[in-house]
């Protein structure tokens, strides 16, 4: 009993906890139409039994039945299955085969047989046994398994009010489903009820089967087969669920399926869902569901009095859903994620090595590495990130405020989130100021540490000393801000916002395949928005320098590294890149790089202009080691955005490589963090190189993020890959 009473104290969700339980069956190679086909070989051996009792045989039932259709998979780029299913056992029960007035007598035997077998199944109600048997046998669940309006719904279900007790609940649980008070015992009053109120809850009826348990030993579905004839309507199947596999690599993009909930089923019932299926629920799961879902079957079966199958006729096939590709390989996104994390922890353990003078803790960061030729995701990390198994109980727990989760692991950084983008938006403005012709190549603006042309409004450049005179190139190698003040101010917000996100995507949803936030530009509508006043010529040029309202996801930041790289045609970045049938076999669709904006044409000298100034700072760098020995030259803009004045900064990079045939644009945000630049090094690495080794120290800290090429600790000599 202990099982089933920590079942229901920490019920949270049945899939998820599912996959713990002791795994039976092997996966199937082919798996196309493979429910459907389960189901017959079962019926099957009970066709073939059936045959002798043919001449007792006096009436008989006809039903059909819904027959699931198997999820499509979701591989990386070189077709490792990352989610896929897992053939399971499965506890049904069909309307058609079960007498009216014997429900909860079955019902009561199939929860004997679980019981006895320490078997979990589905049952979600709010009441739960209560550890101190002097105050009543039972106890409402309490926040934040269970939140006041959900127990107040579970009432009103019942037809009770907000007010009812327990005891009120478990009466009316009996009342409603006519369970037998003398026959069964409040506990078995309570378990029945339960699995009575989902079956409602799940339109159990003679279109809709039930799914009593999943994932069922071979000891239960013996008993099972034992008991068929007292267990009338009950049935075991053999059906997929899903699986994840590597559940730690990248979780936030591929999603997860859910039980379909009412407010779902209620949008999606004339789409030919039922609420037993499961949907996406967010990441790929989600933005693919019609892809990968599959169409569900109905097949049409007689028994006899006896329970005995006579026929099964197929009268809608089952159709596999179809399986995605990803643009990501596994591989390149664990050291991704590896570099990412090394670094945020460096950061952390030599705060000694800090540049200003507020040093603040590194919480979470993100890297984004696109194709910068055809916009194709290659990687796309996020800190701290989650195991794809713990995401419902990690739901829970966020949503409670519990304090691990303090820097919201669920959170996908890379899409999801908006952060300023400070001085690497310096390559946005300068475009523009070429573009728009406010300033040549050469232009000279003079910096002497502030920008005094309004007599109301003299923010400093952050060199108060004074950068002296600055084109447009040394502007972006100094960070001068004076600069990108007096570019913005000549451009205006109207030219200024409209680069920004007509070519750049800036504040809009770059339509990456996922639900992603579209970030926002300053413009005036949104200082009416957010401040309720109209933009001052102050908001724009804060702007021009990447303050203001500016905001951008990693994801942005990678893409106008790609644009700037592609002299100015912007590619849509996507992280799918192809549709198969189920088993991979055949390619049904293969996604093609998509230009969403090309300024290229007679702006060759603006964007010229731009990718020299990232060179120079790319080559200064060289010079102070944490690119040398990598050949090419680099690309790149740093930023150190203002969170809280004077006291928390982000840390961003923004840049491509090689310089002079770009292959890869990347951004690295780090909240909290500096130095994001110097993971450049392990990027490019890791992506042409299949190389990273950081030094460590004894206690597996990173002292180093780079080992030089002729460090003899470097233990294999790097060769470019074939990516
Ligand atoms: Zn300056």
């Amino acid at each position: 009993m202990t099982k089933i009473r920590d079942f229901f104290s920490g019920a949270t969700n049945f899939i998820g906890r599912i996959s713990h339980i002791i795994r039976i069956s092997a996966l199937i190679a082919v798996m196309l139409a493979l429910a459907f086909m389960c189901v017959i070989r079962l019926l099957q051996i009970q066709v073939v039994d059936a045959g002798k009792y043919t001449h007792h045989r006096t009436q008989t039932f006809t039903a059909e039945q819904m027959v699931p259709a198997v999820r499509g998979q979701i591989f990386d780029s070189h077709g490792r299955k990352l989610n896929t299913n897992q053939i399971v056992y499965k506890a049904i029960v069909q309307r058609a085969f079960l007498p009216f007035d014997e429900e909860n007598d079955v019902i009561a035997g199939v929860l004997h047989i679980l019981m006895k077998h320490d078997h979990e199944w589905l049952d979600e109600i709010p009441i739960t046994i209560n550890p101190n048997h002097e105050t009543g046998l039972f106890q409402f669940k309490n926040a934040p398994d269970v939140s006041e309006d959900e127990l107040a719904h579970f009432k009103s279900k019942l037809g009770l009010n907000y007010d009812a007790t327990v005891e009120n609940c478990i009466k009316a649980l009996a009342d409603n489903y006519r369970i037998d008070t003398d026959k069964y015992d409040e506990q078995m009053i309570r378990y029945i009820g339960g699995v009575r109120y989902e079956m409602e809850l799940k339109d159990f009826s003679f279109k809709n089967r039930y799914v009593f348990a999943e994932d069922i030993s071979m000891d239960v579905i013996i008993e099972l087969k034992e008991k068929a004839l007292l267990l009338k309507g009950v049935d075991v199947v053999e059906e997929p669920i899903r699986l994840y596999n590597d559940p730690t690599v990248m979780p936030y993009l591929r999603g997860r399926i859910n039980a379909i909930n009412e407010q779902q089923y209620a949008e999606l019932k004339d789409s030919g869902y039922s609420l037993n299926d499961s949907i996406g629920f967010f990441g790929l799961e989600e933005s693919f569901e019609p892809v990968l879902k599959g169409e569900h079957g109905i097949i049409e079966m007689t028994r006899d009095a006896s329970w005995e199958t006579i026929s099964v006729k197929v009268t809608q096939e089952v159709k596999a859903g179809n399986s995605i590709k990803l643009t990501i390989d596994s591989d390149f996104q664990r050291t991704l994620d590896e570099i990412l994390a090394n670094h945020i922890n460096w950061h952390n353990y030599t705060n000694g090595t800090r540049l200003r003078k507020v040093h603040t803790k590194a919480t979470a960061g993100s890297i984004v590495v696109l194709e910068v030729k055809t916009g194709r995701i290659l990687g796309m990390s996020n800190y701290p990130s989650y195991n794809l198994d713990d995401y419902v109980d990690l739901m829970i727990a966020d949503a409670a405020g519990d304090s691990p989760f303090e820097y919201k692991p669920l959170l996908n950084r890379s899409t999801g989130h908006g952060y300023r983008p400070g001085s690497s938006f310096k390559t946005v403005t300068g475009t523009a100021g070429l573009i728009h012709g406010v300033v040549e190549r050469g232009s000279a603006v003079s910096c002497g540490g502030q920008y005094r042309i309004y007599s109301d409004f003299q923010p400093y450049c952050w060199n108060r000393g004074g950068h002296g005179a600055m084109n447009s190139l040394t502007a972006l190698l100094h960070s001068c801000n004076v600069y990108y003040y007096d570019v913005g101010r000549r451009l205006g917000i109207e030219r200024l916002s409209g680069t920004a996100i007509d070519l750049f995507g800036v504040g809009t949803d770059l339509n990456c395949d996922i639900k992603m936030y579209p970030g926002r530009m300053t413009t005036p509508e949104i200082m009416e928005e957010l401040m309720s006043r109209p933009l001052w010529e102050g908001d724009t040029i804060q702007a021009a320098i990447g303050q203001s309202e500016n905001q951008l996801t990693p994801l942005h930041m990678a893409t106008v590294a790609m644009t700037i790289a592609n002299g100015g045609i912007r590619y849509r970045p996507y992280l799918v890149d192809s549709v198969w049938d189920y088993e991979m076999n055949t390619l049904i669709n293969e996604t093609q790089p998509q230009i969403i904006a090309d300024m290229s044409e007679g702006n060759e000298a603006a964007f010229q202009a731009v990718q020299d100034g990232m060179r120079m700072l790319g080559n200064r760098d060289i010079g102070a080691g944490m690119l040398r020995g990598l050949p090419g030259l680099f690309a790149y803009k740093t930023g150190t955005p203002e969170i809280i004045k004077d006291q928390l900064y982000d840390s961003t990079v923004l840049g491509y490589y090689p310089y002079d045939d770009p292959q890869i644009a990347y951004a690295v945000v780090l909240e909290g963090g500096e130095y994001s630049s110097w993971v450049i090094r392990n990027i490019i690495d890791a992506y042409f190189y299949d190389c990273y080794e950081p030094a460590m120290n004894a206690d597996g800290n990173v002292t180093t993020h780079w080992l030089s090429w002729s460090s003899p600790a470097r233990t294999r000599q790097p060769k470019a890959i074939e990516r």
